[in-house]
């Protein structure tokens, strides 16, 4: 952690100091606004009740926003496992990207390079499982596209920085659109409950929850269309 960090403290966070050991996830976010000051200026703004703890620029400057052990407002109603409302039990990053409402590009490299040291210096400093390493989609899959399907799961899995399959991308391509049988998609949802997704109400939020899982291990494809190659991902996952 170096000199490319600064200090910006927004006013939207719980004033009770939360133990060290409850931190138990981080949350990755995009910001989702036309440009970045306009972003900064939202995350630290008293009227929008929002906040995260670390802000990513483009340039790959951090800014630290909220303090560790203070709870910041990233999270929203979610829900991963037996854990309701993260944001108690996180800390939240914010990426600048205009998102998917505004012209979704690419993450930079200067961008990730910081995402990566933060996310080393926070795993070790509260020894945080990489499998609670999650995207705002991942939790929050009804409301939620972000940090979508550009950001690099894949290369940050490698660094054991966050979890995704171990299987080879070319062979699964051979799976995509095939049709599988009712027993292999009721597995596929009930895989997707023990990875963490919320399956509790399918009959309303089926298609997010797929769409939500593809735009994190099968980036190629959100289609919300259960294929052979999205049940081999969420069986490998599990295994
Ligand atoms: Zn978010």
């Amino acid at each position: 952690m170096s000199n490319k960090i600064s200090l910006n403290y927004s006013p939207n966070f719980n004033p009770q100091k939360r133990k060290s050991k409850s931190i138990k996830f981080i949350i990755i976010h995009y910001t989702g606004m036309k440009n970045e000051k306009e972003a900064f200026k939202r995350l630290t703004d008293i009227k929008s009740s929002v906040s995260c703890h670390y802000f990513i620029n483009q340039n790959g400057k951090i800014t630290v926003m909220v303090p560790d052990l203070y709870t910041a407002w990233h999270a929203g109603k979610s829900r991963w496992k037996k854990y309701k409302s993260l944001n108690q039990y996180s800390i939240g990053i914010e990426l600048s990207n205009p998102g998917h409402e505004h012209g979704y590009k690419k993450f930079s490299s200067n961008q990730l390079k910081s995402l990566e040291l933060i996310l080393k210096y926070l795993i070790k400093k509260y020894q945080i499982n990489p499998k609670n390493i999650l995207g705002h989609s991942d939790i929050a899959p009804f409301r939620k596209k972000d940090p979508g399907e550009k950001f690099p799961w894949s290369d940050l899995s490698k660094k054991k920085l966050c979890f995704w399959h171990t299987l080879n991308i070319n062979n699964l391509k051979k799976f995509r659109n095939k049709k599988i049988s009712s027993i292999k998609q009721d597995l596929f949802l009930k895989n997707l409950s023990k990875i963490g997704y919320d399956t509790s109400n399918l009959n309303k939020q089926k298609k997010y929850i797929i769409n939500a899982f593809q735009r994190r291990f099968r980036p190629e494809l959100i289609n919300s269309f259960v294929d052979e190659e999205s049940y081999l991902i969420s069986k490998n996952i599990i295994s």
